[in-house]
């Protein structure tokens, strides 16, 4: 029968249509629905570094050498990003960025608390180099010892969501200059502070379910993961565009060649 031959492909199509739709807006979780429908889904044509850095909008208000949390010099190569929320409703990255530069933000080893970076909605703030380290995870713990220290705004007007999109581009970003895979960007949470009742805090709190990493905090690394896969596409990019121009740079050497006259002049002759 003819019409059972259209008719069957064609109810088979509008069944998977019917269920693609709901697989490819949820991602597990209804906070992380709203957000990634906000956001949009990350671009999937490759970036630059330099202008996933120039994206970045990023301020560089070092703590002065020598001083608070930079008091005493401490060489890092960093090996993981860990993910913090400020839970500050008041002070802006500017306003982190002032206490830190002025030792304000006690604690730590050093008596100084500090870390890397602050991110509000439109710009993020470095504190202190990638190559040192900083006070913001579990004291003496390796959080301290090997990770990029990024803190997240929560100050009223400041866009949560945006907030955290800048903090997954960045993350990217570090990702891709300091080589660190995907599974070392940690909450703040994955490093216990010894000697605490609750030794795994619950920050980033927003990115968290009942104080622990579960479908929200997938979805922030999902998302840092494509900001990532973008500048590896350029890397890849550039790669095919040098091997492209290296075969044709081949390809007029040899119609230049002697050798090729040569075989074309013996062709020419039999
Ligand atoms: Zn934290």
């Amino acid at each position: 029968m003819n019409w059972l031959r259209l008719v069957i492909p064609m109810a088979v199509m509008a069944a998977t249509l019917a269920i693609l739709p709901g697989c490819m807006t949820a991602p597990g979780s209804t906070k992380a629905t709203v957000w990634e429908r906000k956001l949009g889904a990350v671009a999937e044509t490759p970036i630059s570094p330099n202008q996933a850095h120039k994206e970045l909008n990023l301020k560089v208000d070092l703590i002065p050498k020598g001083r608070y949390g930079r008091r005493i010099f401490r060489g890092m190569q960093p090996r993981f990003i860990t993910i913090h929320s400020t839970q500050n409703p008041t002070g802006d990255a500017y306003a982190h960025a002032k206490a830190l530069n002025r030792g304000a933000l006690r604690g730590g080893v050093v008596g100084y608390l500090c870390w890397h970076f602050t991110v509000q909605e439109d710009t993020v703030i470095q504190h202190i180099p990638t190559d040192e380290r900083g006070e913001h995870a579990d004291f003496d713990g390796p959080g301290n010892r090997y990770s990029i220290g990024i803190e997240m705004c929560e100050h009223q007007g400041n866009d949560q969501v945006k907030t955290m999109d800048r903090t997954a581009k960045l993350a990217a970003t570090l990702m891709y200059y300091h080589k660190i895979p995907i599974e070392n960007i940690r909450a703040h949470y994955h490093w216990p502070r010894e000697g605490y009742e609750t030794p795994n805090k619950n920050c980033p709190h927003f990115l968290l379910e009942g104080g622990r990493p579960g479908t929200t905090w997938r979805w922030f690394v999902g998302r840092i993961n494509r900001h990532h896969e973008r500048l590896v596409a350029y890397d890849e990019y550039l790669f095919e565009k040098q091997e492209q121009e290296e075969q044709e740079r081949r390809a007029r050497e040899m119609v230049g060649s002697p050798y090729l006259h040569r075989f074309t002049l013996i062709g020419s002759l039999a």
